[in-house]
Formats: C-alpha cells, structure tokens, sequence
C-alpha cells in the first residue's frame, strides 16, 4: 500500500474516540470489536491516557468519547473524565452502564463529563438480556438514565437493530422519550469484528428494512423539538455506501486500548496494515505523518469507479474494512455501491440472508 501524501492538506482531527478496554461484562452478538480483545495487562496505564488526551486538545480535538469495552470496567474513568475537562475537550461517556452506580456517576458528573450516550438492547428487560448475554442488564441501564437526567446531563440512547429487534423499533423511539433522552440513535447492524459470525442471524430483511425507514420518518415528524434521531440504514439494502468515518483520516481518529492509532474502529481488519503508538510517537506525528491515516487520505488512492465518480466527496468511495472483507482489496470500491463491478455478488448475498426462513441461533461474543 502506497502512502497519498496529502499532509498539506489535512486538518486536525475534530474528535477522539478513546477505547479505554477492551473488557466488558456484556456478550453482544453484534460486537463490532476485534476477534482477538486487547488483555487488561496491556492496557495503556492512566498517566498515558492523561498525556494523550492533552496532545489531543493541543492537536485541535473538540470531543472525546470515552468508549471500549465498557469504559466503566477501568478503575480510572472518573480521573481521565477530569483531566478530559482540563483541557477543555468535550467529554462523552459511550456505556452500555453495566458497571456505573450512582455514585460513579456523581463522580462523573463532578469531574465534568457532558454528555452520556447509553447503549440498549431491546425494549423490555427479556428481549434486552437475551440479545445482551447478560441478565439484569437492561434494569441495570434504565436506573443509569434516571441518574444521567438527575444530574440534567444530555442522554443518548443508542440501539443497534438487527433482524431480531427491528419490529420493535416504534417501541425503542417510545422508551427513549420516556427516559428523557435528547437523542436516539439507531444504527442497523454491520458486520465487523465479532459481528460477522452472525450475519445470518442478524442481517434485517429488506421488508424490515423499508418498514424500519418509514417509522423513522414519522417519528422524525411527530417528534420535532422532542427526540432527534439519527437512523443508520442496513448498508446492504442501500444504493450507495455511507461516508465511513467522514472520510479516512479527515475528521476522527481512535486510540485503542494499547494505545495504537487507528483511522477507524475496524481498521486493523485491513492485513498488511501497520498502526503507529502512542507509547512511541506523538498524536500529532501519528495523525499527520503515518502511513496508516495517510494511505486513503484524499482522492489519489481510489479505483475506478471511484476515482472518476462525482460523489467521491460525498461518501469517499464508501468503507474501506468492507471493500477488504469483500473483495480482499481494501482500495476497491465499497461494494455496497450500486457501481461496484462486485455490487451483484453483494445482491446475490442479500437475496440468500433474506430467504433464511428461521435464523440461525445467536454466536454470543467471547472473552
Ligand atoms: S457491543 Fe456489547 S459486548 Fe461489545 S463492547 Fe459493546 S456492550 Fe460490550
Ligand atoms: S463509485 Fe465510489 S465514489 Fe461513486 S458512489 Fe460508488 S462508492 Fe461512492
């Protein structure tokens, strides 16, 4: 893989995704985390994490999203919340609240975090814990909301729908105005990382999928100055594929739990490509020098279609973990695009996961 320079061009990242851990008491079989978890010995030390989100604010983030895992399993959440605050980035708690209490989260609302984005699994505690692998999770979760809203904090609800859960859509739009949320944000299941093993089980049909679209808009229209949701489509149904990461390297940047670099969650899916440390170098060399942010920055890299296609600002030629868990080729054209020369194959695969009459049993993710 060649590098693009396009370094001039670059601006600073606008936000950090920080995965504290890779460990969380949770057995989503959605995970989108790698088959391999990051061990708890090789987690980047507390002092580290205090320096990075420092040449974070001095490299020009905005926003950092504690995320994993479950943030919450570190010990330390409530002393990197703090020195989040002051530097001055905007601090937002990603949890599925599996091992906050209440006065965890006085702690964290006391060291500054500003915002709380909390993952459901379903809509009654049966549904949630079944899908989640973890009974009393879903009690668990509806307590952390009343404590986010207690302390006036602005509350996410984020739920990944899939084929089990997707009919039960009007019903996540009803609980998260029930628990006082600002913002609903439903995102149809990919198929990275553990994920992939329960495609079958997982993937909406395209009759969900259309049903799924028009309760979105409704409730969009009903609920205007109430709940904003922001809907994730199934990727697989669509005409064109959505602007991954706002683009390679342009917007965001993840440090994962070992403190290596990544232009995306999924990017260490892609073989061959190496990711720079922040125990070695620093966030700003990482993010304007190295190869592995540089390799897709820019336009230079695309294949045709891409490279002639006047949407190429608009989606960036699409997924580049999909293109490679796809076509082996990770600079290919994200086949979910209709322009795809592989986008039939794609098709092929959608009509054979939609006939799967009764799906099969769930691959919970391992520890
Ligand atoms: S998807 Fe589920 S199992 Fe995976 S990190 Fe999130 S809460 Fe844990
Ligand atoms: S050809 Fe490439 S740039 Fe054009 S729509 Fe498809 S993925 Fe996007």
């Amino acid at each position: 893989m060649e590098a693009t320079d396009s370094v001039a061009d670059t601006n600073p990242p606008m936000a950090m995704l920080a995965e504290l851990t890779h460990r969380c008491p949770l057995a989503c079989p959605y995970c989108s985390n790698p088959l391999e978890l990051k061990q708890q010995a090789s987690e980047l030390p507390t002092g580290d994490w205090v320096r990075v989100l420092g040449e974070a604010a001095a490299l020009g983030v905005l926003h950092v999203h504690f995320s994993g895992g479950e943030p919450a399993s570190r010990r330390d959440l409530v002393e990197l919340t703090k020195a989040a605050n002051n530097v001055d980035l905007y601090t937002n708690l990603i949890t599925s609240g599996v091992g906050l209490t209440e006065r965890r989260m006085n702690e964290l609302a006391q060291a500054g975090l500003e915002h709380v984005q909390l993952s459901i699994q379903g809509t009654d505690a049966a549904e949630a814990d079944h899908i989640a692998g973890y009974k009393g999770g879903h009690s668990r979760k509806m307590d952390v909301a009343r404590w986010v809203r207690s302390h006036d904090l602005p509350l996410t609800i984020n739920a990944v729908c899939h084929r089990q859960n997707i009919d039960h859509l009007q019903r996540t739009i009803d609980l998260s105005v029930e628990l006082g949320a600002h913002r609903l944000e439903v995102a149809t299941v990919q198929f990275h990382g553990w994920a992939a093993k329960n495609r079958a089980a997982l993937m909406p049909t395209k009759l969900q999928d259309a049903e799924a679209r028009r309760i979105v808009d409704a409730a969009r229209e009903q609920l205007k100055g109430i709940l904003v949701i922001d809907y994730v489509p199934a990727d697989y149904h669509a005409t064109y594929p959505k602007a991954c990461m706002g683009g390679w390297g342009r917007i965001g940047l993840n440090v994962d739990p070992t403190g290596r670099v990544l232009p995306c969650h999924a990017a260490e899916s892609i073989e061959g490509m190496e990711f720079d440390n922040v125990r070695d170098k620093s966030l700003a060399d990482i993010w304007y020098q190295s190869k592995a942010f540089n390799v897709f920055r820019g336009f230079d890299w695309m294949e045709e279609p891409c490279r002639s296609c006047d949407r190429k600002a608009i989606d960036f030629g699409g997924c580049r973990c999909q293109a490679m868990a796809m076509t082996g080729n990770a600079g290919a054209t994200d086949p979910v695009c209709s322009k795809s020369p592989l986008h039939a194959k794609l098709l092929d695969t959608v009509i054979e996961l939609d006939a799967v009459s009764s799906p099969p049993p769930l691959v919970y993710r391992g520890r």
